[in-house]
């Protein structure tokens, strides 16, 4: 009998990304998805250890499961991701009905270590970046169940070399390697070949891309260098980010309709991207640009590279450079040591930069990085919470007037499917990454392109009326192929 299987995703778009990718593996091994725990052979738990309750969210699932098991001894259980990067056999000593624990660097060998359970017991296999080959790493060559048929992430690097005191993911996802050049445009053309319009570039630090690459091949030129590198970096052959190389370049492949990407450091961003992204028509008028403290010293302490006046600097010139852009980021308050001065001055830089939205968060420390070592300079818990109301509180007023302006213009969207709240309408995202409800007198594919005019404006979404279908859709509608 054809085996089913449920996967559940906690965290970031590189877990999502991931997921797609190990469902992928499954289906090509003849499952089938289900949605109820209950109806699977095998559940995959791809966790996340950025946040202080993903142990508790992880050790929950687990226990639900355990009464499952104890009815279906044939159920597998596999967890995989960040959390089982860093707490590796720790999962089966504290959940031993755990088949399988397998990290970041091992997504390829899912399947492998299913059936190895299934013969020989459970599992743990937790692999160092180190000890395969980037080309082993980079899961680029699986087949992969995209959760949207008309857009896809393209993973271009693994890991991040920069040290934020509060972040874990290098300790889990390992040094900056990025993928080559021409691996990349193929993977994009071979997406687009098979309907894919919408491409985000996905990566930990992506506007450092290819620098690695670069300074390695800066010296002796071989054959293959336009490969790794793309064909725009031989004129200069300098040590330096191919990003904006990369932007151009999947833009430029046929049926590519919008480019995005997530996620930039501020310390890395150069002139070049901006001009990169003003430049392809392609390019999502859309920068997530993460700030996460207004203060020099938080910034500091954060070893974030960069000041608030040095940030605001950069997103003068992105704004110039790149006519109708939308900026989004990310704040945390309350890291250790943050005084009121400090606040004051996040509250300030983030007045000054208007976001159109950001996601804010009270620190957690978190077990394993430099900023969970500073107990004692934890800031006052309650405080932290009156502190982030009052960021709230400066957010949504610029954000309100960034979707305020759009009301009487006209917006290019892709149609998303029925609206959550009222599936009589329909919802589109904007190249500005904002979502739009609107009604249409026929029904239209995910994945459809029309113009929308903004006659109303809320927080968080617009209401718009339809002008045209500019593009129809192009991806084939997946028929789910029932295994055996
Ligand atoms: S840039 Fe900083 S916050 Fe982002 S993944 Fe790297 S270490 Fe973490």
């Amino acid at each position: 009998m054809a085996k089913s299987y449920v996967i559940r995703t906690y965290g970031c778009q590189m877990n999502e990304h991931d997921s797609e990718r190990i469902s992928g593996l499954l289906e090509a091994d003849g499952m089938t998805r289900v949605d109820d725990e209950a109806d699977a052979d095998v559940v995959v738990l791809n966790t996340c250890c950025i946040r202080e309750n993903a142990d508790n969210k992880l050790y929950g699932a687990l226990g639900n499961l355990k009464a499952l098991k104890d009815q279906n001894s044939d159920l597998q259980i596999a967890v995989a991701g960040c959390l089982a990067q860093k707490d590796r056999e720790l999962i089966t000593e504290r959940a031993g009905h755990v088949d399988v624990v397998f990290g970041t660097h091992n997504v390829d060998r899912a399947l492998e270590l299913l059936d190895h359970a299934a013969e020989h017991g459970p599992i743990v296999e937790i692999l160092e970046a180190t000890a395969r080959e980037d080309a082993e790493r980079f899961p680029s060559a699986l087949p992969t169940r995209r959760e949207v048929d008309h857009a896809s992430w393209v993973t271009i690097q693994l890991g991040c070399d920069n040290t934020c005191a509060f972040c874990i993911v290098p300790s889990v996802r390992g040094p900056e390697v990025s993928r080559p050049f021409g691996d990349l445009v193929s993977e994009v053309e071979t997406l687009a070949a098979d309907g894919v319009s919408e491409i985000t570039l996905l990566g930990q630090n992506v506007n450092s891309y290819g620098r690695d690459l670069a300074l390695a091949r800066r010296s002796d030129a071989a054959p293959d260098d336009g490969h790794w590198c793309g064909e725009r970096w031989l004129d200069d052959r300098r040590a330096r980010p191919l990003f904006a190389d990369l932007i151009r370049a999947a833009g430029a492949v046929d049926g590519i309709h919008r480019v995005r990407f997530t996620s930039p450091h501020p310390k890395d961003m150069r002139t070049d991207v901006f001009e990169a992204m003003a430049e392809t028509p392609q390019a999502c008028e859309h920068l997530h640009f993460p700030l996460q403290s207004g203060s020099d010293a938080i910034l500091a302490a954060m070893h974030r590279g960069y000041t608030g006046e040095r940030y605001l600097e950069k997103l003068e010139e992105a704004r110039t450079t790149i006519p109708g852009l939308s900026v989004t980021t990310d704040i945390i308050v309350g890291f250790p040591g943050e005084t009121d001065e400090d606040f004051e001055r996040t509250l300030e830089v983030a007045a000054a930069a208007e976001f159109d939205s950001a996601f804010t968060f009270i620190f957690s420390p978190r077990p394993g990085t430099e900023a969970a070592e500073m107990q004692d300079s934890f800031v006052d818990h309650a405080v932290a919470v009156e502190r982030y109301e009052r960021l709230r509180v400066v957010i949504e007023r610029s954000g309100r007037a960034a979707n305020q302006r759009r009301i009487g213009v006209i917006e290019e969207v892709t149609v998303e499917g029925p609206s959550k709240k009222d599936p009589s309408v329909l919802t589109g995202r904007t190249r500005r990454n904002t979502l739009v409800h609107f009604a249409s007198p026929t029904p239209l594919r995910p994945g459809t392109y029309a113009t929308v005019e903004v006659v109303e404006a809320s927080m968080n979404h617009l209401l718009g009326e339809l002008v045209e279908v500019t593009h129809a859709a192009r991806h084939r509608t997946r028929i789910p192929v029932v295994a055996g």
